[in-house]
């Protein structure tokens, strides 16, 4: 059906694609919603996918909310959803560090409340969310009191990262059987009128410098969260379309897994982003650029209901 990339999703070309996948995965912040804001037409177009008999799923690699929360975000904001159909880093790092990592041990976590308790609800145990109890006079950090039953470190979005939360992660990792995870790498999160504030990838670059590690990244574009929900759900790559505003991040993850790709204009990458991929040559690039594109997803809304 793609013979071409980058093509406009338009006419009769939108119902072929949505004909052709059982399932439509929407990245959130940048596609769906705005901060607090529904973009406008999106709760109608997944009301009508999930009319039509699509599953749809939600996938964001923001660590600051459980999969309830989300659920209830969503229903307020006027989309039908329940928490199964969300795939948020917070829950998907505790899934990782489970199935993945096979964690015998508790959680350094520099991370969110939210985090903590999806790390509870699958059964790990967590130490170090909010502020750090030891703020500064210490004359000898390398010394700081550590838990001895911690065996991996996970970073997430953490309002009260700190010198003493990254020396303190560093202390944990110099054990070379401390694992490491980190929720996600996005360096930036936009905001309107151009303004932006650092992400989760900041401070997980700032522990993976101190630690001298890399650490395994769950969120997108790694292909962690689209493994979590086609093993929940029996999902066929081949059937599922991924929408979303981020070439690096959500259009890769889609190429990688071998997923149809569809990239909104709603959010932070651009047409131009992506041709400039395409024209680069690179095959890595290539990975970024969508099979499809739209302004917003509320272009998709008259091919539901015809
Ligand atoms: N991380 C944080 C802390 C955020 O606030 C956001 C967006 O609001 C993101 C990541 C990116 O989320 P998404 O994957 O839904 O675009
Ligand atoms: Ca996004």
């Amino acid at each position: 059906m793609a013979v071409s990339k980058c093509t406009r999703l338009t006419g009769p070309l939108t119902k072929q694609v949505l004909d052709s996948v059982d399932s439509v995965l929407f990245d959130c912040d940048g596609v769906i919603w705005r901060g607090d804001q529904a973009i406008p037409g999106a709760p109608e177009v997944i009301n009508s996918l999930k009319k039509a008999g699509k599953r749809v799923f939600f996938v964001t690699n923001n660590s600051t909310k459980t999969r309830k929360m989300y659920a209830e975000k969503l229903g307020k904001l006027g989309f039908e959803a329940s928490k199964d159909e969300v795939f948020g880093t917070a829950y998907c790092s505790a899934v990782y560090l489970k199935t993945v990592c096979n964690l015998q041990g508790k959680v350094y976590l520099i991370g969110s409340n939210a985090m903590k308790q999806e790390l509870e609800a699958i059964g790990i145990e967590s130490v170090g969310v909010g502020p750090d109890p030891v703020s500064g006079g210490q004359k000898d950090w390398a010394s700081v009191p550590l838990d001895p039953e911690v065996k991996a470190v996970l970073v997430g979005f953490d309002e009260h990262f700190s010198y003493m939360k990254l020396n303190r992660a560093l202390q944990y990792l110099c054990n070379a059987e401390c694992q490491f995870v980190g929720t996600n790498t996005d360096t930036r999160l936009p905001l309107e009128g151009g303004k932006a504030v650092p992400g989760t990838g900041c401070l997980l670059k700032a522990v993976e410098t101190a630690a001298q590690r890399h650490a395994q990244v769950v969120g997108k574009p790694s292909s962690f969260m689209f493994k979590c929900m086609a093993n929940q759900f029996g999902l066929d790559p081949s059937k599922c379309l991924m929408v979303g505003d981020r070439l690096d991040t959500d259009i890769m993850l889609g190429s990688t897994c071998g997923l149809k790709t569809l990239l909104s204009l709603t959010g932070v990458s651009t047409i131009a982003d992506a041709e400039e991929h395409q024209r680069s040559g690179c095959p890595k690039r290539q990975g970024m650029v969508p099979d499809y594109y739209v302004d917003s997803i509320a272009e998709i809304l008259p091919a539901l209901q015809a």
